[in-house]
């Protein structure tokens, strides 16, 4: 099968003939329909992480149909659609037991001594979150997939893989923003859009987006901001602190950026909350007035939406049905396997919502 293999960072990734294992205990056989392009994925390629193991496939946001499923597998059987998603749990380790299996310690994979699940030549091709989708195959754990009706497009669908249960997921689970509240939303990529439709569904008064693009601040007015603070022109801070005096109750980071973190910081009020979404290179650190603190002021992570996506992803999948959560939207262009260098390209330029490579 094709696959888009990464090698080294800021080389562009190389479309390769690999093969893929059949489905072992518990694993389960799709074939990809579509695949999101994240901004994860472009951080790996531009080397974020230096020490991933080469050669990877990446991608890991996406949809597909069954093809095979091994041994013990009973949730799903060849043919059935599926949302794939990186949280894959084990239900048994202490931070599955404590009611974050987004932070499982104890996902299941294939140990050593099991043959690799994709390979090239005999040798191992590594998976990128244990998922790997910018290929026409993908072999996932069972408990990385959730079952969907076979009716929904699947190429909106994956969105909600990553970006949407994220972004929705920072506000309604990590966050639980409260009606009538303030926002600001630091990033108006893929994740940042997800957290103002978070945001909106959540009841929020008021929505600021807040982007270094004008053509980007006013999609997000598209997805439920009611301001946008265009931070190429004005300090973002100030902006914010101008629509609502005091500070706003919660703002969102949704790029991974040191200097919009601290921003995010500084723009909410005392006994606000600043979330930290976004995916950081290894050796950033932040410089905050530790004075702050004082005023309860609140910094807190957020990873994958604090999900427990069997029980989220059909309650955002709802939201999509009844037209309260856009998703057909955020997919602003459309690409084969082939077309994944120039999708991270046109994200970089802040060209697109999302970009979904589809399959065949
Ligand atoms: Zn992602
Ligand atoms: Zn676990």
């Amino acid at each position: 099968m094709k696959a888009a293999v990464y090698h080294a960072p800021h080389a562009p990734l190389r479309i390769e003939e690999l093969d893929i294992d059949e489905p072992l205990a518990g694993e389960v056989l799709v074939r990809t329909a579509a695949s999101g392009v994240c901004g994860s994925d472009a951080h790996i390629a531009e080397g974020f992480l230096p020490d991933v193991p080469v050669p990877m496939v990446l991608g890991h946001e996406a949809a597909g149909v069954v093809e095979a499923v091994g041994p013990g597998v009973d949730y799903v059987r060849r043919g059935d659609h599926v949302v794939i998603c990186p949280s894959v749990w084990c239900g048994a380790c202490e931070m599955c037991l404590r009611g974050h299996p987004y932070l499982c310690t104890q996902r299941p994979v294939r140990a050593p001594d099991q043959p690799p699940r994709l390979s090239r030549g005999g040798e191992p091709v590594h998976q990128f979150t244990n998922i790997s989708s910018f290929a026409e195959q993908m072999l996932v754990a069972e408990r990385a997939t959730l079952k969907v009706d076979r009716e929904l497009p699947l190429d909106s669908l994956a969105l909600i893989g990553c970006g949407i249960l994220t972004g929705l997921g920072a506000a309604l689970r990590t966050a639980r923003v409260e009606a009538g509240s303030t926002v600001a939303v630091f990033g108006a990529g893929g994740v940042g859009l997800a957290a103002v439709q978070g945001a909106l569904i959540a009841g929020a008064a008021t929505i600021i987006s807040v982007d270094l693009s004008p053509r980007k601040l006013e999609t997000a007015q598209q997805f439920g901001a009611t301001h946008g603070v265009d931070a190429s022109r004005v300090d973002p801070v100030e902006g914010i602190r101008e629509i609502v005096p005091g500070g706003v109750d919660y703002a969102f980071e949704a790029i991974g950026n040191k200097t919009t973190a601290e921003q995010a910081f500084a723009s909410i009020r005392d006994a606000g909350t600043a979330v930290l979404i976004g995916f950081f290179p290894a050796e950033a650190r932040l410089d905050l007035p530790a004075a702050d603190f004082i005023s309860e002021k609140k910094l807190i992570g957020s990873r994958m939406g604090s999900n427990r996506f069997r029980l989220d992803m059909p309650a955002y999948i709802e939201l999509y049905r009844q037209g309260r959560l856009k998703l057909d939207e955020m997919v602003t262009r459309r690409g084969k396997l082939e077309d994944v260098n120039e999708a991270f390209r046109a994200m970089r330029e802040g060209e697109v919502t999302r970009t979904v490579l589809g399959f065949g």
